[in-house]
């Protein structure tokens, strides 16, 4: 069973390009913010390789920047950073990205992290981009055993100060094997606001909502949850 978001404090969400927590979480995201949950958002990179139209690529990071900003706030959450120096397309779970990661998780404290599942669902090939399993297994990497030791990254704790951290629990997302679903009927409005806001990548779909609400349909139907339901879906690891 995961944590009760009473006992939550902080959460940090890490994700591989912008818009990636808004399809996969923001409802839930916006469920713990009403519970009084801090969140932070972490996003490894400015997403320049997507798009539908002939934008400028050079004008992609800022855009894209923006919209994540503008739909962290549709959820509550007023802190978004970016990593410098990973590009969409190529990111990689090597040291550099789990250093990153680990010098967040010790800045930010947080009792739970999600980020997307590093393991490869056949079933929906779309949410297994290659960068997406990237940042869940470098994520996974940071959680254990990186943050809580002291040994790894010394440079963190030596030249910045940052102390070992102990994450209670991860939560992934577009696992293949998700064991825990969010009843998100009461934020899917704020869900379709934040994924509005990803204007260069939503624009030009005409039924988002309809799509959203079969997402979140199939979802809750797939747990045994009764018609007219709408959830997403996680796979809930305790780390303690
Ligand atoms: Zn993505």
């Amino acid at each position: 069973m995961p944590l009760d978001d009473s006992d939550v404090t902080r959460a940090l969400c890490v994700a591989a390009h912008p818009d990636d927590l808004d399809f996969g979480a923001s409802g839930t995201v916006a469920g713990w913010v009403d519970a009084g949950i801090t969140v932070t958002y972490l996003l490894c990179t400015r997403g320049e390789q997507g798009g539908f139209d002939d934008t400028p690529r050079e004008a992609m990071p800022g855009i894209r920047e923006a919209e994540q900003r503008a739909a962290a706030e549709a959820v509550g959450v007023a802190d978004v950073r970016f990593l410098d120096g990973f590009r969409d397309g190529w990111l990689e779970p090597g040291h550099e990205l789990q250093r990153e990661i680990v010098r967040v998780i010790r800045q930010v404290r947080p009792d739970r992290v999600l980020v997307q599942s590093p393991e490869r669902n056949w079933t929906r090939l779309g949410a297994s981009h290659p960068d997406h399993l990237a940042a869940g297994e470098a994520t996974v990497r940071a959680v254990y055993p990186a943050a809580r030791n002291p040994f790894a990254h010394p440079e963190l704790l030596q030249d910045e100060g940052l102390h070992p951290w102990v994450v209670r629990e991860l939560w992934l997302m577009a696992d293949p094997a998700p064991d825990h679903v969010v009843d998100i009927r009461a934020t899917f409005g704020r869900k379709l606001d934040a994924l509005r806001a990803h204007k260069s990548q939503t624009g030009h779909v005409e039924n988002l909502e309809e799509m959203m609400r079969a997402w979140g349909t199939r979802t809750a139907r797939d747990a045994g949850w009764p018609e007219g339901t709408l959830a997403e879906g996680f796979r809930v690891v305790s780390t303690g």
